[in-house]
């Protein structure tokens, strides 16, 4: 790994004058060539395969052109979507870095942070920058964090204890999240070097996403003070704008991984023989295979969306209710997709390396999306919240039947009476799943009216949409029964 230090000037500015189309077929070659899941090993990826992608500009939407970078939304979507369909770590890798890293230091960092950090990342060099917020005592309640930050003459001293990171043992920065009680609550993010005192105590072995290393760290580090983002310091209002892109770019992953899967997963079941036919002829492998299909349409129209109507590049506190919506329905319809995948294989898709299908690989990945990046359940809690605020006392159905969001799909029959009258902790949770689900289907209607090709696929996608609400009305109905 060079040293942050000695970074060279990039051979490949070119890649930063490149034509769109032409840049985003050389990150998919790339990833298509060099890091299909059917054939990398699952460990931590070797500083010089990510070389290939850096080299390739992979970083350079995310950058400002100043820095040499491509400054492109759209760009960041379809790069992240391009890497996905070929390994699902690596578009996370990639992702952490450029969305949930670089990007609050683009926009929220001091002209002497974004010199020093941005200018080392356009150059092409394989660096990595993660993300320190989760601590052992705190994942969902951040208020709960107990990493401090105190202001001094030589700027702000750092210390507490981070676990899960992506990137744990490698990255060489951190941008971390910490506290002050000295006069009240106050939040703080900043921008440290690993070598400033960013310790890894512990590694931990995770269960699949295994390109990523992770582990428990320690912090002891002293910050210059122009290392400190500009983000509100008096609650934790700060950290949802931090967290909707990376959450909304779920849906870009999604598209892309499963459009693989889709593939694959009719592929195994048309090859595979039974009796005198094949698996594909079983009318329930068949209904199996138009779930996973399903998926793949609903996340194709969620990652348009992201494309069209949103913007990385701005402020994004707007778009905090949708991104709630996109991280859960995107990454709930990933892990169904995997599992179907492995059923429909049978013993070959429970697996892993098996050279005929790579739905082992898929569950193991997949399983954690529902978890981090904001764990689904806590999630779907908050835009219910969010929905009830908005509603204003009003009844929430009457609400969602005129919100831009929930409209068109209660004007498509989606029947969300069920949400009206007090909703307890677990109602609100399973709320704001229908909610997402009636979301999802706008959009997907909304993705539809652009092309007739699509009508009858998201004719389906709608369906099981549909048919998702109407299963949150019966457990709404289970709850009823005073099973709790
Ligand atoms: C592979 C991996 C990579 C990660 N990468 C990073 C990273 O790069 N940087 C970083 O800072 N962190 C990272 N994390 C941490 C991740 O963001 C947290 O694990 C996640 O936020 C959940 O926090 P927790 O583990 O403390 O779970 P807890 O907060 O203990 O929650 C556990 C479970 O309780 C339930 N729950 C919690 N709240 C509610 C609610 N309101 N309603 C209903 N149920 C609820 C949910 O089922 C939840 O999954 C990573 C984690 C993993 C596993």
């Amino acid at each position: 790994m060079p040293s942050t230090a000695t970074v060279t000037s990039s051979p490949e500015s070119k890649n930063a004058e490149l034509p769109s189309a032409e840049f985003i077929e050389g990150i998919r070659a790339i990833a298509r060539e060099h890091f299909d899941s059917a054939f990398l090993p699952q460990e931590e990826l070797p500083r010089q395969k990510w070389e290939l992608l850096t080299r390739a500009g992979v970083l350079l939407p995310a950058l400002p052109t100043e820095f040499g970078g491509r400054d492109s939304h759209l760009e960041m979507c379809r790069v992240i979507e391009a890497i996905a369909e070929w390994n699902l770590p690596l578009a996370m890798y990639a992702k952490i870095i450029s969305a949930v890293a670089l990007r609050p230091i683009v926009m929220r960092a001091s002209e002497p942070t974004r010199t020093e950090v941005l200018s080392e990342f356009g150059t092409g060099a394989p660096l990595i920058c993660g993300f320190a917020s989760t601590e052992p005592g705190c994942g969902s309640n951040m208020s709960a964090m107990r990493t401090t930050f105190e202001p001094g003459p030589a700027g702000y001293r750092l210390r507490g204890h981070k676990h899960w990171q992506g990137f744990s043992t490698t990255a060489d920065w951190w941008l971390v999240s910490a506290k002050n009680d000295d006069n009240g609550r106050e939040y703080g993010y900043f921008v440290l070097r690993r070598e400033e005192g960013f310790t890894t105590t512990e590694r931990y072995t995770p269960m699949g996403m295994r390109l990523l290393d992770y582990g428990l760290n320690e912090i002891d580090a002293t910050v210059p003070a122009h290392r400190r983002l500009d983000a509100a310091n008096h609650d934790l209002s700060a950290m949802p704008e931090l967290l909707t892109p990376p959450r909304s770019m779920m849906a870009s992953i999604a598209a892309g991984f499963l459009r693989r899967i889709s593939r694959e997963t009719r592929a195994y079941a048309e090859r595979r023989p039974l009796g005198r036919g094949t698996l594909a002829d079983i009318g329930f492998v068949r209904y199996r295979i138009r779930a996973v299909e399903s998926s793949a349409t609903i996340c194709r129209a969620l990652a348009h969306h992201v494309e069209t109507r949103m913007d990385l590049k701005s402020d994004m506190t707007e778009s905090f209710p949708v991104s709630l919506a996109l991280k859960t329905v995107a990454t709930e319809r990933m892990v169904s997709a995997a599992n179907h995948y492995v059923q429909i294989a049978g013993g070959e898709g429970y697996r892993t390396e098996s050279p005929t299908n790579i739905a082992a690989q898929a569950f193991l990945d997949t399983r954690v999306f529902t978890i981090f990046d904001g764990t689904n359940d806590l999630l779907s809690q908050q835009l219910t919240h969010h929905c009830q605020k908005l509603a204003a006392g009003d009844p929430l159905s009457s609400f969602l039947a005129t919100w831009e969001l929930t409209a068109p799909a209660v004007g498509a029959g989606i029947d969300l009476t069920f949400l009206d009258g007090p909703l307890a902790q677990e109602h609100l949770v399973l709320a704001g799943r229908a909610i997402a689900y009636a979301i999802a289907h706008t959009l997907v209607r909304q993705w539809s009216q652009r092309t007739t090709d699509v009508t009858d696929q998201a004719r389906i996608a709608m369906a099981f949409l549909t048919a998702d609400v109407n299963a949150i009305a019966v457990e709404f109905n289970l709850l009823a029964q005073r099973i709790l």
